[in-house]
């Protein structure tokens, strides 16, 4: 899975196969910059941090965030230096177009330690996971070969769920929860915060997640390694349990609907519309396709990492 997304997002657009939150309306990432505004004042305004978002993809909610942020935050905004981490050389030339002075990095180890707010929007999806399947007697691990699924005897315990038939399947973010524990310690270590923004349930469940969207429509994942974008559903409660075990706290997850609307989506939207009414129209269904609950509004959800001590982020408050 982690070789053939690589494969697939150095040689596609995948803005031809998905939308994604930032691409749909403007102030998704307007929000995101007001948030981690009030999150610089909650870490006693340093003089200097790192704003890092990874998986920018076309940097379009930098960019927007960034435009808020030099309006409403001066001093916010000429405090923070933006790290991208991104492998996609194609998608680095894109971002460079909207945040020019931009830092980049392949990994998260590489930027400079120090306060950080971090930002990832539909990055963990693309992580690569395990799929485990009871055969009726025992869990086993799916592997590929030749384009299927090989089962082999599971080499690690499997959290199974208590009724499990032949045929079930359990998932492990094994990439996920590594990204997030190294992110939680050093949080835990350097103070600041993560809000990580993705689809995946808010309880615990089992079962096959795993979609490949291929000319934007539904695939076998199996079929043309490298031609399609593969995502698995984030497993938010395991990584809350994660980042615990890390030594840092987690707030959420919460529906993106609810963290949209507590952080002033809809008054956003009404001066925009005011400004702008001949798009009135599009600029408020942009806002519905975000937040509404049988849109993206809860099956997306927030989820924040912040150190042990830290005041409730804000959407976080009444939580
Ligand atoms: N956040 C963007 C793009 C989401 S697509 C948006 O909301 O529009 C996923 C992004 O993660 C792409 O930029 C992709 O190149 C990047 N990505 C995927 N796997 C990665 C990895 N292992 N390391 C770094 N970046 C990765």
């Amino acid at each position: 899975m982690a070789r053939a997304n690589a494969a697939y997002y150095a040689t596609h657009d995948p803005f031809a196969d998905f939308t994604t939150a930032p691409e749909i309306s403007q102030v998704f990432g307007e929000l995101i910059g007001a948030w981690a505004t009030i999150v610089w004042e909650q870490m006693g305004r340093p003089a200097s941090l790192a704003l890092i978002e990874a998986g920018p993809g076309r940097g379009t909610l930098m960019q927007d965030a960034r435009r808020a942020t030099a309006r409403i935050a001066p001093q916010f905004h000429a405090a923070a230096r933006v790290h991208f981490i991104e492998n996609s050389a194609r998608l680095r030339r894109e971002q460079a177009m909207r945040v020019p002075d931009a830092a980049w990095h392949a990994a998260l180890d590489t930027v400079p330690t120090g306060p950080a707010i971090v930002v990832a929007n539909e990055f963990l999806d693309a992580l690569p996971i395990r799929q485990f399947e009871y055969d009726g007697g025992a869990w086993c691990e799916r592997y590929v070969e030749d384009g299927a699924f090989e089962l082999l005897p599971a080499e690690r315990p499997v959290r199974a769920p208590r009724h499990s038939e032949a045929g079930s399947v359990v998932e492990v973010a094994e990439a996920g929860c590594a990204w997030v524990t190294r992110l939680a310690k050093r949080l835990a270590r350097h103070g600041g915060a993560a809000l990580i923004l993705d689809y995946g349930p808010g309880e615990f469940s089992s079962g096959d997640s795993l979609q490949a969207l291929r000319d934007g429509r539904p695939a076998d994942p199996l079929c043309e390694a490298g031609s399609a974008d593969l995502t698995a559903h984030v497993p938010f409660m395991e990584l809350a349990e994660t980042v615990r075990a890390a030594g840092a706290r987690a707030w959420g997850p919460l529906p993106q609907g609810i963290f949209l609307t507590r952080l002033g989506l809809w008054q956003r939207v009404g001066m925009l519309a005011r400004a702008n009414p001949l798009n009135a129209e599009a600029i408020n269904e942009a806002a519905h396709r975000l937040a509404a609950p049988s849109r993206m509004g809860y099956l997306f959800k927030a989820f924040v990492i912040t150190p042990v001590s830290a005041a409730a982020p804000p959407g976080f408050e009444a939580v």
